[in-house]
């Protein structure tokens, strides 16, 4: 059984259908990306796994588990937890405030002083700055500071919105580094990206989003050799 299961989500903003039957699947300790255009259904798709937006047909399965009727707050208690979009950290406080955040259902005070350590080793850049207000880093490094947030949390699948949006090229190679890392360290992964060559680079297996269907899948590896995929992003 896959960890994630979506079948046939139809998905609307009021009277438009934005998600229009779409399936997939994310196996345990897999990176899986989502690539497409603008407005081709990618953050939908997302909102609806995390309970922000809820599918009017079709089923969300999450470790067996119909996540039906669950709202945000009780996914995310179920280990599904979202790297927030556009960098969205708290920006008033600091670095080791916003890591601490993350770990706040935990009880396992032993358990998230370790995690915290690793997200020390992973993003040594915040170490440098754990007394500093969050509000105050550059756009990269607040983005590593969304995702050990996230990862603070354990999660059981992290999902990733666009993290390499934004950033200076240099920066988007280190962010797919990280990804891998995150993930070889027992971290299964749904990730959402525009840049569609580097995230299908690193996927085991990837979805292509058009206007709301999914139009091709595959391993990463071969949809990057694809012919239609390289025509229509890879230039
Ligand atoms: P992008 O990379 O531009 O965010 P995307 O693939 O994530 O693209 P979505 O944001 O999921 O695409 O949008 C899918 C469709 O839903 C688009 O037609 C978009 O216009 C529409 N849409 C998205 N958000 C809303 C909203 N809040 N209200 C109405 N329509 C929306």
């Amino acid at each position: 059984m896959a960890l994630l299961e979506i079948d046939a989500i139809h998905v609307f903003y009021d009277k438009i259908e934005a998600l229009k039957g779409i399936s997939l699947a994310v196996e345990q300790r897999q990176i899986v990306t989502l690539v497409g255009g603008n407005g081709a259904g990618k953050s939908t798709t997302l909102r609806a796994v995390s309970g922000l937006l809820h599918p009017r047909q079709g089923t969300i399965r999450f470790d067996g588990r119909d996540l039906a009727g669950l709202g945000a707050h009780d996914i995310a208690a179920t280990g599904l937890v979202q790297v927030p979009e556009g960098r969205r950290i708290f920006g008033r406080l600091t670095v080791a405030e916003n890591l601490e955040m993350g770990a706040f259902t935990r009880r396992d005070r032993h358990a998230v002083a370790e995690d915290r350590d690793r997200m020390m080793r992973l993003f040594p850049r915040l170490r440098e700055r754990l007394k500093q207000v969050a509000g105050t880093l550059s756009g990269g490094e607040q983005q590593m500071l969304a995702t050990a947030r996230a990862l603070m949390a354990r999660p059981r699948l992290l999902l990733m919105d666009e993290p390499s949006m934004g950033l200076a090229p240099m920066l988007v190679e280190q962010v797919f580094e990280t990804i891998r890392t995150i993930n070889a360290q027992g971290v299964t992964i749904l990730l959402v990206e525009q840049n569609a060559p580097a995230a299908l680079g690193i996927a085991d297996h990837g979805y292509v989003l058009e206007s709301g269907r999914i139009v091709l899948s595959g391993a990463g590896r071969e949809l990057l050799d694809d012919e239609r995929v390289r025509r229509a992003y890879l230039g």
